[in-house]
């Protein structure tokens, strides 16, 4: 990696994770997307059950330094959790690099009624889970956040909230000369009052020109019309705000578990077409195990 960010997609499902052969291509674990730049410390974006693999790739990296007897940093991180729904937080408890003694990992989230770590641990201990974050080994620190910006190890992060069904925040971070959004579960239906077709500002604000936007697609157009008050967007609807922020890239996110790989490949055929003919952005299909080398302009 020469400047720029890298984007790593380690879990791209929305609502459960999801098994089998027809998920083979785009992956079955849920939310979970790694930043890595040259000089600062590594960043991610929820906790999904993706986060259990990107575990394994973090020890692997440090077994290969531990052998080569240059082992002599700790293990410093920052998670930027989006909401506390099942599919963005079950990965934690098997997130390896967190049981070191000398790891300390930053969970910033949406603040909560009576703070983000007690509300976290009501779900992370008997008898739903043999151990609570504290009792992992190493320190998890976690931090109250609202509409705010804030400094990382260099990085400047945008927090916002977004339309869904419980406070949901969206990210923006800007390193490096590269900007991501990342808006995994947006849903206009949220505010019935909203025209489908409204871009909030504060969601504009997050994805304003920026490099890579990560958005919420789960519903079809088909799908939304039954399904609006769950919290989610149409694939139409991704494309729409990358549009109006005039960002340059946009990855299809969250995927809904009823969409296989063949539905997806359909999905994304259609979201190229929407965007060539409205003058929009890039479009990918995010696939676990994409790895992204974002450079400046
Ligand atoms: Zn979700
Ligand atoms: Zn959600």
């Amino acid at each position: 990696m020469s400047g720029g960010v890298t984007v790593t997609f380690w879990g791209v499902r929305g609502s459960t994770p999801c098994a089998g052969a027809r998920y083979a291509r785009y992956g079955g674990n849920t939310s979970c997307v790694s930043l890595d730049a040259d000089g600062h410390q590594p960043m991610v974006f929820d906790l999904g059950t993706g986060l259990r693999e990107y575990g394994d790739a973090v020890t692997a990296r440090f077994s290969a330094e531990l052998a080569a007897n240059r082992f002599t940093t700790p293990y410093l991180a920052t998670a930027l959790l989006t909401h506390l729904h099942w599919d963005h937080i079950i990965g934690l408890p098997f997130f390896t690099p967190a049981f070191r003694p000398d790891a300390h990992l930053d969970v910033y989230g949406p603040q909560q009624p009576g703070g983000l770590e007690a509300t976290f641990t009501g779900v992370m201990h008997k008898p739903y889970f043999p151990i609570t974050p504290s009792q992992m080994g190493g320190k998890i620190r976690f931090v109250d956040t609202t509409a705010e910006d804030f400094a990382v190890n260099g990085a400047k992060v945008r927090a916002r909230w977004v339309r869904h069904t419980d406070p949901t925040l969206g990210y923006r971070v800007d390193l490096e000369g590269v900007s991501i959004a990342y808006l995994s579960d947006h849903g206009p239906g949220c505010c019935p009052s909203d025209p489908d077709d409204f871009v909030p500002d504060d969601v504009l604000e997050l994805c304003d020109g920026a490099d890579l936007v990560i958005h919420d697609s789960q519903h079809t157009a088909s799908e939304f019309e039954v399904k609006r008050h769950f919290g989610h967007c149409t694939v139409g609807y991704a494309v729409h705000v990358a549009r109006e922020a005039g960002a340059r890239n946009l990855a299809l996110f969250h995927h809904c578990p009823t969409h296989t790989d063949e539905d997806l490949d359909r999905i994304l055929d259609g979201a190229r077409d929407l965007a060539a003919k409205t003058g929009g952005p890039d479009v990918l299909a995010a696939r676990e195990g994409m790895r992204l080398d974002v450079s400046p302009r």
